[in-house]
């Protein structure tokens, strides 16, 4: 018997509540939570009658969470609300000596700064309490670490380089609009980009960097270097690695209206006064853009992503790309969700089905890369996400 609290009624979390139905022989109940319950029966309904359970609840409120934690009896939560509240949901596990699994890291509301210092934090108050929290349980970060894991395991001795490359053809006829929520999805593209380089992180302005690349299955694609949170824990646990750096497609239309945004002064986080009342722009913007859940329906395209790794095995140089496809259209005829929240979601469930079955078990704050990637593999095969490795020259 295991009890899976879900938390977080978004396109990931619906994900994420219709994969852990369809792996029911692990998660034998399950409660899907959110700040609206509305949110909540949506998912529910379109569900078989019976499969969850639904609570409201304010993730951001501690003591509110831990009262639900203890009242339901879970036995683990897998956090896919937004990363303002990975802390306090962190909190409100340790209280309740409950194992814990996110998908983005921490980040606060006032702050377009993500990093997992804070989480990295309660490793000791996880580890005194004999718990796991695993962090960054996504595709990127996640699989993505898992690949550069499994890199590191079978196909080198030292890797020197990695590239990360994420490319989405996903259209969906809309002008303007973010695949993710739209808050964390345009403060990540317009911060400054950033990679690591011989022991020190390089700062390069938005969008400074780009490059050309052949991605199987989809084309060449204009690709631009980003920062990206995979990064901070791959430097410390890649043996020998020289060089990392993120790489993420944009079309023209995205980027001119991003810019066009930011120009206006629509990107802002901090509150102006408008007509007598303070407005957050950014948060308003998200009010008028479409819901990225609302997006699965008309989203047509694939999306690759992958890494692209280089370093020596056996004296010889050695180069390879290990990459995942997904259809946009084949994941909303599953789960009626689009690709991007289809492959956040997957790697979700996969990480708690990998805990709960104590594949996966360590005592304290973790990341993917620390953990044996061959079950993580075979589970992304059987899963939805069939993954690709080929060696290049
Ligand atoms: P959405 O905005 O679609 O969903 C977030 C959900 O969180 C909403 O349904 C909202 O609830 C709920 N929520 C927000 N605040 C609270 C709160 N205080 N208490 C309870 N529930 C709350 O986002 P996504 O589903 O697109 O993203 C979910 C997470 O996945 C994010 O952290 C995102 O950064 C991460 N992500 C990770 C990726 C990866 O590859 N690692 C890729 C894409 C996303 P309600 O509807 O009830 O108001």
């Amino acid at each position: 018997m295991s009890h899976v609290l879900i938390i977080g009624a978004g396109g990931v979390g619906r994900v994420v509540t219709h994969k852990c139905v369809m792996n029911k022989e692990t998660f034998t109940k399950i409660t899907l939570a959110s700040r609206r319950i509305s949110s909540c029966e949506i998912i529910q309904k379109e569900l078989p009658a019976g499969a969850i359970s639904v609570a409201q609840v304010d993730a951001d409120n501690t003591d509110e969470l831990a009262q639900l934690i203890t009242k339901i009896g879970a036995q683990l939560v897998i956090n896919v609300a937004l990363p303002y509240q990975d802390l306090t949901i962190m909190d409100a596990c340790l209280k309740t000596n409950t194992p814990y699994l996110d998908t983005a890291n921490y980040e606060h509301p006032d702050e377009a700064k993500f990093e997992y210092k804070e989480q990295w934090a309660k490793h000791k108050a996880f580890k005194e309490k004999g718990l796991l929290a695993l962090l960054g349980s996504g595709f990127d970060p996640g699989v993505t670490n898992v690949f550069c894991a499994y890199a590191q395991k079978h196909y080198f001795d030292e890797i020197h380089t990695i590239d990360i490359l994420d490319c989405n053809t996903g259209d969906h006829g809309y002008a303007f609009a973010t695949n993710f929520n739209p808050e964390i999805n345009l403060r990540e593209v317009s911060a400054n980009g950033r990679y690591w380089e011989e022991g020190k992180w390089i700062e390069t302005k938005p969008m400074e960097i780009k490059m050309l690349w052949d991605y199987p299955e989809v084309g060449s694609k204009d690709s631009y270097l980003l920062y990206h949170e995979e990064m901070e824990s791959l430097v410390k646990h890649i043996k020998g690695l020289k060089r990392i750096r993120f790489f993420m497609t944009f079309g023209e239309s995205y980027l001119t209206h991003m810019k066009c945004l930011e120009n206006v002064g629509m990107l802002g986080i901090k509150e102006v006064e408008h007509k007598g009342q303070k407005i957050v722009p950014m948060e308003f913007l998200r009010t008028l853009l479409p819901d990225p859940a609302s997006l699965g329906s008309r989203t047509k395209g694939l999306t690759n992503i992958g890494i692209v790794a280089e370093g020596i095995k056996d004296g010889q140089k050695k180069k390879i790309y290990i990459y995942q496809v997904s259809d946009h259209e084949k994941c909303y005829a599953e789960v009626k969700s689009q690709g991007v929240s289809y492959t956040t979601g997957v790697p979700a469930m996969i990480g708690a089905k990998l805990m709960i079955e104590k594949k996966w078990s360590q005592k304290g704050v973790f990341n993917m890369e620390q953990f044996d990637p061959d079950v993580f593999m075979q589970e992304l095969n059987k899963q939805g996400l069939p993954w690709q490795i080929k060696e290049l020259d």
